[in-house]
């Protein structure tokens, strides 16, 4: 029998399970401890990645217990295809003054770490007092350049994601756990 809303309609058979809404929230639980410690009475700029990053920030910051703000930047690197292209446009530029504040960058997923090296350089040029990276997801093995994150989540295998935020095609953001395709 079918459970009410397990959104077992939206998962193709090619998607499987890789991390399940409670072992996200338990992270994201400990994540939201550190960051509180880290960053308490700073009153950091949270600054998420649009996208992808929408639903991890929400829940996040409902794990940090010290005042935050809230800004978002969109990026393009991958157009719609699934391999990342190097070449990144600012769709949406950030809104906030960050001049000597504390911020940190909140990324769903670190691939070949372009995206992380681009936004750390142009952030610098704002002068922030701190600037820290965490991301939901990191695929260590496909990093292309050496970058610093602050908080993982969970280091993966090198599979395309989906789920949580996360989208095959534009789709499939709304599912509550994180599947991969194959
Ligand atoms: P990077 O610049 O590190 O290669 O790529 C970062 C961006 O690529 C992420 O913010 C995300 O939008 C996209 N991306 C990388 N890997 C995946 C994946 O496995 N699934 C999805 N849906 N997007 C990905």
């Amino acid at each position: 029998m079918k459970k009410n809303n397990d959104q077992s309609n939206l998962i193709p058979e090619s998607y499987h399970l890789m991390i399940s809404e409670e072992q996200i929230q338990k992270k994201l639980r400990e994540l939201g401890e550190q960051i509180t410690r880290d960053f308490k009475d700073k009153c950091p700029i949270l600054i998420g990645i649009l996208n992808g990053s929408f639903i991890f920030l929400a829940d996040l910051i409902r794990y940090i217990d010290t005042d935050v703000e809230v800004d978002f930047i969109r990026i393009s690197s991958y157009g719609d295809g699934r391999e990342s292209s190097g070449h990144i446009k600012i769709l949406k530029p950030l809104s906030a003054d960050i001049n000597g504040r504390s911020v940190l960058v909140v990324e769903d997923i670190v691939d070949s770490g372009l995206s992380v090296k681009f936004l750390r350089k142009m952030l610098e040029a704002f002068n922030p007092a701190e600037l820290k990276f965490v991301t939901l997801l990191n695929k260590p093995s496909k990093k292309q350049v050496n970058v610093q994150i602050d908080y993982i989540g969970f280091d993966i295998e090198d599979k395309y994601v989906v789920g949580y935020g996360l989208d095959d095609g534009q789709l499939k953001r709304n599912l509550r756990s994180i599947y991969y395709i194959e």
